[in-house]
């Protein structure tokens, strides 16, 4: 099959229509240091308050993990800050000037925030490079990606995109032959593909090896700096190595903050979280 045809096969499924993304939003301004501005944020669901007056703070070019127990709000805020959930109450800013809660999922995308979900998306039936290719093309429309070629520079991104991921090797293997980390990888450079200024990672090593876990500790750190990263994670050892910065949710609002030692020194955070 080409690969017209196997994105034909595709285009009924929501992924491709991620790449319809409008464009030109307002520019980002950091010029205060935080890329991230999450302020009195509530969001209830048939009266429960998943997120309670949740108030976040993340810096340009942090890595920061965001840890918690199950049913925490981890996931439902990462659902707001990409235009998921719309919060009861609150802000949510995107740098100085853009407002993310007047701004619809595929322009806070377009602004430049990607999203990982736990479960890699990637196309199973599309090679590494197809996938990459695809992811590329941006915010240009499905059917000028199924006819434009890629120019020199773009070339040459997907070259670093695949060194970065460590997925040089596989370039022509079809995604869904992957391993379960090797997809992970995959769909990392997807989203790099689309040069996000802030990445959001829900659980990127569940079910990873040890070795794949070591290898995407290494990537994530790579990637934080000129960009900002934000790892929901649950794996302590994993949070461990490659934290700098560590948030506590608990019942929808910051529990604790800060380093991984005093954050495991804590005793409100044992209590709910660390404990058993
Ligand atoms: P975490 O990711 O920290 O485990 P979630 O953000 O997934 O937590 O969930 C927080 C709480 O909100 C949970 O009690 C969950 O059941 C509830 N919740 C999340 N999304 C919805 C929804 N769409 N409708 C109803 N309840 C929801
Ligand atoms: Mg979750």
């Amino acid at each position: 099959m080409s690969m017209l045809e196997s994105m034909r096969s595709y285009m009924r499924r929501d992924q491709v229509f991620e790449f319809l993304i409008p464009d030109t939003p307002p520019d980002l301004d950091i010029t205060h240091g935080v890329i991230l501005y999450l302020e009195g944020i509530t969001v209830s669901f048939d009266g429960f308050r998943a997120i309670n007056d949740l108030n976040l703070y993340i810096r340009d070019g942090e890595l920061r993990c965001i840890i918690g127990p199950n049913g925490a709000g981890k996931t439902t805020m990462m659902d707001i800050i990409t235009g998921k959930t719309r919060p009861d109450t609150g802000s949510a800013w995107f740098g100085q000037q853009i407002n993310l809660l007047r701004m619809t999922e595929p322009e806070i995308a377009q602004a430049g925030i990607g999203r990982k979900f736990q479960k890699p998306t990637v196309f199973e039936q599309l090679t590494v490079f197809e996938n990459l290719e695809l992811a590329m093309a941006g915010d240009r429309r499905v059917w000028s990606t199924l006819v434009a070629r890629l120019d020199r520079e773009q070339q040459d991104r997907i070259d670093e995109i695949l060194e970065l991921v460590g997925l040089q090797e596989l370039v022509r293997v079809r995604a869904g032959s992957l391993s379960h980390g090797q997809k992970q990888w995959l769909e990392i450079g997807m989203l790099l593909a689309q040069n996000p200024k802030l990445l959001l990672v829900d659980e990127p090593v569940a079910g990873m090896t040890g070795q794949e876990m070591e290898r995407t500790a290494e990537l994530l750190t790579s990637l934080a700096g000129s960009r900002t990263v934000v790892v929901v994670e649950h794996d302590m050892d994993f949070v461990r190595s490659i934290a700098r910065t560590v948030t506590v949710l608990h019942q929808g609002s910051v529990l604790a903050e800060g380093t991984m030692d005093e954050i495991q020194n804590d005793q409100r955070v044992i209590d709910v979280y660390l404990g058993d």
